[in-house]
């Protein structure tokens, strides 16, 4: 297994000098060649309401007022103006938030020279498609970075339609080549924590090689200064999985993360309780991110399992390259550690059976724009898997729409389909309470109160995958920094 921070590259963290230069004067990139933003207004019809409000029926035939980017009303009066959209048979949801995501963006791969900004760019209108056309209206990007600040300006100031954006960036340990903000010491620990409130994020991400006394200082600091902390468990705690479940640890990133604990030795259904038990006592909340070891398992087995992937056509050219050329989890790989991967994912669906029978609340994640793990698309794929594991559909879509908006505390203005919260919505042509894959059966979106039909997601991705596909012989990973 790879120690290293599984990134999209892209994030490779020894390059820090990262920016991107698109709210420069561009003109405004839409697909869909409507105003956004607009102060328009909707009026879903007969539509059955799933809203994931706690202990709420499906309420059904209902009618669903979206006015300034907001739902109006349910069953209230339809304003005069409205547009219509016949809900019949359709099921609506609210948007869905993929809670461990790896978001592309232009990138610096020359390194640092005074006057010199990203040497690589990427479309951010392209890279928030594949999010917006899966109905994943909100994101948490687990390696956020100053390109993502830049990303979410363009969104908030209607230039992209794409998700909201959480950003946590990495403190790490060790030396500077494992990535992230490199702290060895509490009180370098406690600095790095105050100049990322400074910098302006909400949330820290600790990982794999701090030591105990930094992750511990991190933690509380974090506490102090109001940030949310997600992350890895340190290998400096294997032995004593316990000691890291300090208070304010909020949330574990992968189930990986506690098998990471035990490796070398069988997982057993014990462990996995003892795990549950500690977790829940502790008051952290776990994203199991089970696709993440699905995928991995997949490309050592074949580098078939990327060439023959329907999406991989949405995925920018130069990374579709580094996926088939350049392949970590391909190269490494051996009959013992298939094997290895294989036990892996068993081990992880019985943790998610451990946390929910004790009670731990868990959160979808994906580790989307990781090698094989397509932005959007992912997040559908993790539900399946945690239906596998043995969640209900209805447990599997709070985990993916009410659960994650309290954790990242934003529960007053997403996560269900409630009057006075932002129109992030999907439309279904069936009802994901039967069968967690009618998420997929995707009629139209809204984001931030703009409204993308069907023939609005399927244009802006035949667009998208044109691009990558014109542009397949000009990217390649080997030639990466060349470009510019
Ligand atoms: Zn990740």
């Amino acid at each position: 297994m790879t120690n290293k921070p599984r990134t999209n590259l892209f994030s490779v963290f020894t390059l820090i000098l990262i920016s991107s230069s698109s709210l420069a004067a561009e003109q405004p990139n839409n697909p869909t060649n409507k105003v956004l933003g607009s102060n328009q207004t909707f009026a879903i019809t007969h539509v059955n309401v799933i809203s994931m409000e706690k202990d709420k029926e499906t309420i059904n035939n209902a009618t669903v007022v979206i006015q300034d980017k907001k739902i109006l009303n349910i069953n209230g009066e339809i304003p005069a103006n409205a547009e219509i959209i016949d809900g019949k048979n359709k099921w609506l949801i609210p948007g869905l938030i993929d809670m461990h995501v790896h978001t592309n963006a232009s990138i610096n791969f020359k390194g640092n020279q005074p006057t010199q900004g990203a040497t690589f760019f990427m479309d951010t209108q392209y890279v928030m498609t594949t999010y917006v056309a899966n109905g994943v209206t909100t994101v948490f990007e687990l390696d956020g970075r100053v390109a993502h600040f830049a990303q979410r300006n363009e969104i908030a100031s209607g230039q992209v339609i794409g998700p909201r954006m959480a950003l946590a960036p990495v403190i790490n340990g060790g030396d500077q080549s494992n990535g992230g903000r490199i702290v060895n010491t509490a009180s370098d620990a406690r600095q790095a924590v105050r100049s990322l409130k400074a910098e302006g994020y909400n949330f820290v991400k600790v990982y794999s090689h701090l030591n105990v006394e930094s992750f511990e200082a991190v933690i509380d600091e974090a506490s102090k200064q109001g940030l949310k902390v997600v992350g890895h468990i340190p290998d400096a705690f294997k032995g004593k999985t316990a000691q890291a479940f300090v208070p304010h640890f909020g949330l574990v990133a992968h189930a990986e993360e506690y098998s990471k604990q035990i490796r070398n030795r069988n997982m057993t259904a014990q462990d996995a309780e003892y795990f549950a038990e500690i977790t829940k006592n502790n008051g952290t909340w776990v994203t199991p991110n089970l696709l993440a070891l699905v995928s991995i398992a997949n490309q050592a087995r074949s580098l078939d399992s990327i060439r023959t992937m329907d999406t991989l056509k949405y995925v920018h050219p130069i990374l579709q390259d580094k996926w088939l050329t350049s392949n970590q989890y391909h190269k490494n790989a051996s009959p013992e550690n298939i094997a290895y991967f294989e036990r892996l994912i068993d081990f992880h669906k019985a943790l998610v059976k451990a946390f929910k029978k004790a009670g731990v609340p868990m959160l979808v994640g994906t580790d989307a724009g990781t090698s094989g793990i397509l932005t959007g698309f992912s997040l559908h794929d993790e539900l399946a898997l945690l239906v596998e594991a043995g969640m209900t559909n209805e447990e599997t879509l709070m985990a993916a729409t009410r659960l994650p908006a309290e954790w990242l505390g934003i529960e007053d203005t997403v996560g269900t389909v409630s009057v006075g919260k932002y129109a992030d919505l999907i439309l279904l042509n069936a009802n994901p309470l039967d069968d967690i894959s009618n998420t997929r059966a995707i009629d139209g979106v809204f984001v931030n109160g703009t409204w993308l039909d069907k023939d609005q997601i399927d244009a802006m991705l035949l667009k998208l995958a044109k691009w990558n596909e014109s542009m397949k012989d000009h990217y390649k990973w080997s030639n990466r920094k060349n470009y510019n």
